[in-house]
């Protein structure tokens, strides 16, 4: 999915194909990056989704500052927009989503009652841009009994609904939305997290990115799994520190910055530099 590239036509139908998701359901659950609950948030998101009620995941939350977590959290709830903290992969939070949404849609549920309308399930969506973890969070939610209906009998395409309990249904399908692209620190922040796949992106400098944004919080780990003194060697000189300790060598003796610029894109992913949040809290 990181690999998508995203061109104003692909922009223009991923656009297409939310809004007429949207439009079956009753609220929209936006997936954000914990580590980047700005950065990972699609540019035009409140156009598209309009008055459509929704909740806010901070998704991979294991892998972010847990106190920068929570002041992002407040920080939405504060603007009137629910936010709860997840971990799709290990299902951390998961459990509180469906009471959410129940709360969330409060007013609907009376709507339906005072019209004399008996309650259907509520509707949901996911969405977010690639690699947030849509997909998890839906395996998550939809668990091992995943009873999938078709939307309409006899139609085999289309929307397919999971059944989250009595009172919810999940379309399975996620929404795809395109990332932020202009601004370089934001792609620098989706890079790191993995949102903006390697392929496009300089992973010396994503990877240099890094070490610098983690350097003051980071300085005993750096020192530890890098044999990196952040304080003391130079920064042009801190790729070829990670090369030296891990042996990545080229011909000739030359350190292979390109080697430990991905290995310390894989540590700083996979969580084993620490837990950080790339994004500033207000
Ligand atoms: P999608 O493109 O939005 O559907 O994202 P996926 O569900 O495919 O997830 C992308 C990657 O992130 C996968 O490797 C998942 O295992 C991983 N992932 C998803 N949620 C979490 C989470 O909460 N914590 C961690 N550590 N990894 C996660």
């Amino acid at each position: 999915m990181s690999g998508i590239q995203w061109y104003p036509g692909h922009m223009t139908r991923a656009r297409r194909q939310v809004e007429a998701d949207l439009a079956k359901v009753d609220l929209a659950l936006e997936l954000v990056d914990a580590r980047v609950p700005v950065s990972s948030r699609n540019p035009d998101i409140d156009r598209i989704l309009g008055q459509k009620p929704r909740i806010i995941l901070l998704n991979k939350s294991d892998l972010a500052h847990p106190a920068a977590t929570q002041k992002f959290a407040e920080s939405f709830r504060s603007r009137g927009i629910p936010a709860l903290s997840v971990d799709a992969a290990s299902g951390e939070g998961v459990k509180a989503i469906a009471p959410a949404v129940e709360q969330a849609l409060q007013q609907l549920l009376q709507r339906w009652q005072q019209r004399g309308m008996r309650p259907r399930p509520f509707r949901a969506m996911v969405l977010g841009i690639p690699n947030v973890g849509k997909s998890s969070l839906i395996n998550r939610l939809a668990g091992r009994r995943r009873t999938v209906t078709a939307d309409r009998p006899g139609v085999t395409r289309g929307p397919q609904w999971v059944s989250i309990g009595q009172k919810l249904e999940l379309l399975d399908t996620p929404g795809i939305l395109w990332p932020k692209f202009e601004d370089p620190t934001v792609g620098l922040k989706l890079s790191a997290t993995g949102a903006v796949s390697d392929l496009v992106v300089d992973v010396q400098h994503v990877a240099s990115y890094i070490l610098q944004a983690i350097r003051d919080k980071a300085i005993e780990t750096l020192q530890e799994r890098y044999s990196l003194n952040v304080l003391e060697v130079p920064e042009a000189s801190w790729l070829d520190a990670v090369a030296k300790r891990r042996g990545f060598l080229l011909s000739g003796g030359v350190y292979d910055r390109e080697k430990a610029a991905i290995q310390v894109l894989g540590d700083f992913r996979a969580g084993k530099l620490g837990r950080f949040t790339l994004d500033e809290t207000e």
